[in-house]
């Protein structure tokens, strides 16, 4: 097998995270600092949830404050990665013919910047952000992800950004302590067993894996970019959890490292 760049799915959580500094975003600092250096990173993001599937291709792609509410000192973060037009096209030419169009408009969202603040503090390597078509099935993003394994090979980091139980009407916004949901614990504990025994397809059928799923993903934004990380896995590759914890009772801000 060729050296592989590792592929993390990152439970991003609250957009705070950015500017705070707790267990999360000490894990994703201490990953960054023991993987070895990518030569760009695709970043799938939650919050890039748009009907077709569109790459940036910006050279200075701008950090976009995607977000309503917060302190003014989240408003002042900026992420000043570059972008990396030819991995954009590259992306475009793995996925034909499957039309992908060309973003000059978007930019890295807080799905992407409020994590990478702390993997790549320097914020010195390209970033690209691919969109995720809404209008289609689960099925679609995980092939979209199998397509776009090769990049593992050519020193790019594949990441996902999103939460593997994302529900915020039942979230304790402010609230300090609050103990996880039930269901959300189960949820996680099942995605868990079947993430590290390579059973794919019941996550990607993940509607009909019964109340604990659907409480967990009452929407799919957050837990598509799972599929897309999941979906680069090659046969006998590592799969781990590096970062752990369920914040507000209904968010697992588990990430999921594969390689
Ligand atoms: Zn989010």
């Amino acid at each position: 097998m060729p050296h592989l760049t590792p592929a993390i799915f990152f439970g991003h959580g609250n957009p705070m995270n950015a500017v705070l500094q707790n267990s999360y975003t000490e894990a994703w600092g201490a990953l960054g600092r023991a993987m070895p250096r990518p030569k760009a990173i695709l970043s799938i993001s939650a919050h890039w949830f748009v009907p077709e599937t569109g790459v940036t291709v910006a050279t200075a792609p701008r950090t976009i404050h995607d977000f309503g509410g917060f302190p003014r000192e989240l408003y002042q973060v900026q992420y000043p990665a570059p972008g990396d037009p030819v991995l954009a096209r590259r992306v475009q030419a793995l996925l034909r013919p499957l039309p992908v169009r060309l973003d000059e408009s978007w930019g890295l969202d807080h799905g992407t910047w409020s994590v990478l603040c702390h993997v790549y503090p320097q914020a010195d390597i390209p970033v690209v952000q691919l969109s995720i078509d809404e209008t289609q099935p689960a099925s679609f993003h995980y092939e979209i992800g199998e397509r776009l394994a090769p990049l593992r090979e050519e020193g790019v980091l594949i990441v996902g950004s999103g939460n593997l139980v994302h529900n915020l009407h039942a979230y304790a916004w402010g609230r300090h302590i609050v103990e996880p949901f039930d269901w959300a614990v189960r949820f996680e504990r099942e995605a868990r067993e079947m993430i590290l025994a390579g059973e794919h397809r019941p996550l990607i059928d993940y509607e009909r894996l019964g109340r604990d799923a659907l409480l967990s993903i009452p929407t799919p934004d957050h837990y598509l970019p799972l599929l897309y990380v999941i979906a680069s896995r090659q046969s006998g590759e590592a799969a781990g959890f590096p970062v752990e914890g369920v914040d507000g009772g209904s968010i697992s801000m588990l990430a999921v490292k594969i390689g």
